[in-house]
């Protein structure tokens, strides 16, 4: 649909004679996957919605030429009924904060020269020629940046650790590759705005002292592969990526490496096997990658939302970043907003933003006017959070403090009619399914987990499961080597602590 759009723009543009002063571009995501396709006017902001291939002719007519709103394409705004045309004013937008998805939905993510229209590349430059690696390592460090990945550890501290390393050869590994169900926030930045993930892994190398880097992507993400690529590609001829980087005697290189899409090879000593042909299957840390990763070598791995923010923070520096979010959560969190929301998409909020803020204004609230229940954060490694914790400013601590956790930002809302036992089922099922198998507690004890939820969820449970659910949860997240297992009882425990009384009504009702 989105394509026969463009194509009709293109055409109707060319037929009313506008070719040289109208111009079409195909962006990447503007966020509100609900109300698209979208069309957005620009300099005027005008957003359409829902827009048709049919609507093509009409928009060009009507608002290019006439230079009239088309009332009916206009977003309606749910607290007065009102027709919004500009962007900055739907209830959508007006909390949200954009730093990783600065680009997404304005540039065209194959336009180098629109990328660097945008300030694309003058943090790259502005490091090459007036910072050492050192300050820049500082920089970070200082700005508060934590890996948006899910474990939330200092970004600044993980690279100056691997600076610290000395090594003929050190790596940058950019993850990018997002497992959690419902979760697409990376793939909707590297289709968005490839070339800030590509600069905030070349100043992660001149920070550390690396040449190479390497994107572990999955490959079932073909466009996000295809702008990646080609991003890369024209990155190179533009003298951004290779030798002499801006006449610079700094080199760095970029390689895609495919991964199949195992949930595990997020964990980064998996995603370094997977990427040295092996399987991907954790070890124990330490040693941590930064000290011996790929190869033995020195390594970092970035998520690719942690790297979308570096070059924002070198322009405009630690206090405008440390001014956003949260004191030990600085900066903006993406979540991927689902399940019975209105507003399904993605959004960019500071951190400390409120969940309520987040679902029942951003999002919308809950579709078909049905009760909200409950929210799964941080996928199948996270919790459920109820109606008590709508209040609760989101930030790694908060969340954690509250038996759930950031994770990448994959945020599922649940609404009265959803079963909490089938919806831990779920998780778990899953974590069996991802399970790489090679350690007893997680492998075995996640399938007796599902085993004794399956039973209850069909009737056939007693109330002593409860308590074995309990213990077996807790040696699971104690002896598992990984943080997939170590986080992979979380569901479970997070809904029988909150809806105990849905366990109890299977049992006791026998359904
Ligand atoms: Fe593999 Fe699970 Fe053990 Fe991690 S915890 S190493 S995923 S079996």
């Amino acid at each position: 649909k989105g394509e026969q759009i463009v194509e009709n723009l293109r055409n109707s543009i060319k037929e009313h004679g506008l070719k040289n002063d109208v111009e079409v571009i195909q962006t990447g995501c503007f966020g509100f996957c609900e109300k698209g396709p979208i069309v957005k006017i620009m300099p005027e902001n005008t957003f359409y919605i829902e827009v048709k291939p049919e609507d093509a002719e009409r928009i060009v007519v009507e608002d290019i030429i006439s230079e009239k709103r088309i009332v009916e394409l206009l977003y309606i705004d749910p607290k007065n009924g009102e027709r919004v045309f500009e962007g900055e004013n739907m209830e959508f937008y007006k909390k949200q904060i954009r730093i990783a998805l600065k680009n997404c939905g304005s540039i065209d993510p194959e336009s180098i020269e629109q990328y660097m229209a945008a300030e694309g590349y003058a943090a790259l430059k502005k490091i090459l020629t007036t910072m050492t690696p050192e300050s820049v390592v500082k920089v970070i460090k200082d700005s508060g940046l934590r890996g948006r990945g899910g474990g939330g550890y200092s970004t600044g501290l993980k690279w100056e650790f691997a600076s610290k390393n000395i090594s003929d050869q050190k790596y940058v590994v950019c993850n990018a590759d997002e497992g959690d169900p419902g979760a697409f926030m990376d793939r909707s930045i590297l289709e968005g705005d490839p070339h800030s993930v590509i600069e905030g892994m070349i100043i992660a190398g001149y920070a550390i002292g690396a040449t190479k880097g390497l994107v572990y992507i999955r490959a079932e993400y073909p466009l996000a592969i295809e702008r990646l690529r080609k991003a890369i590609e024209t990155a190179r001829k533009n003298g951004i990526l290779g030798e002499k980087i801006f006449g610079t005697d700094f080199q760095f290189d970029i390689e895609i490496k495919y991964g199949a899409g195992a949930f595990v090879c997020g964990e980064e000593t998996a995603l370094i096997h997977s990427m040295e042909g092996g399987r991907g299957e954790p070890t124990t840390k330490p040693p941590y990658p930064a000290e011996s990763g790929y190869w033995g070598k020195p390594t970092i791995v970035n998520n690719v939302e942690t790297l979308a923010n570096i070059a924002q923070i070198i322009l405009k520096g630690v206090e405008w970043f440390r001014s956003i979010g949260t004191k030990n959560s600085p900066g903006t969190k993406v979540f991927a907003l689902a399940g019975k929301i209105n507003n399904v998409g993605l959004v960019e909020v500071p951190m400390g933003t409120t969940l309520r803020e987040v679902i029942f204004e951003i999002g919308g609230g809950i579709k078909n006017n049905k009760k909200f229940k409950a929210v799964q954060t941080g996928g199948p490694s996270g919790g459920c959070l109820t109606e008590k914790d709508l209040d609760t400013p989101i930030d790694f601590d908060t969340l954690l403090a509250k038996g759930s956790m950031m994770g990448s930002g994959g945020m599922i809302v649940m609404d009265e009619d959803d079963c909490m036992v089938a919806v831990s089922k779920f998780y778990l099922e899953f974590t069996v399914d991802e399970s790489c198998g090679k350690c007893a507690p997680c492998r075995i004890g996640n399938t007796r987990l599902w085993e004794i939820l399956d039973r209850i969820t069909k009737g056939e449970g007693k109330e002593e499961d409860i308590g074995l659910l309990k213990e077996l949860s807790q040696t699971i997240k104690t002896t598992s080597l990984c943080g997939l297992g170590q986080t992979s009882p979380n569901p479970v425990l997070s809904t029988i602590n909150q809806f105990l009384d849905e366990y109890l009504e299977h049992i006791h009702d026998k359904k």
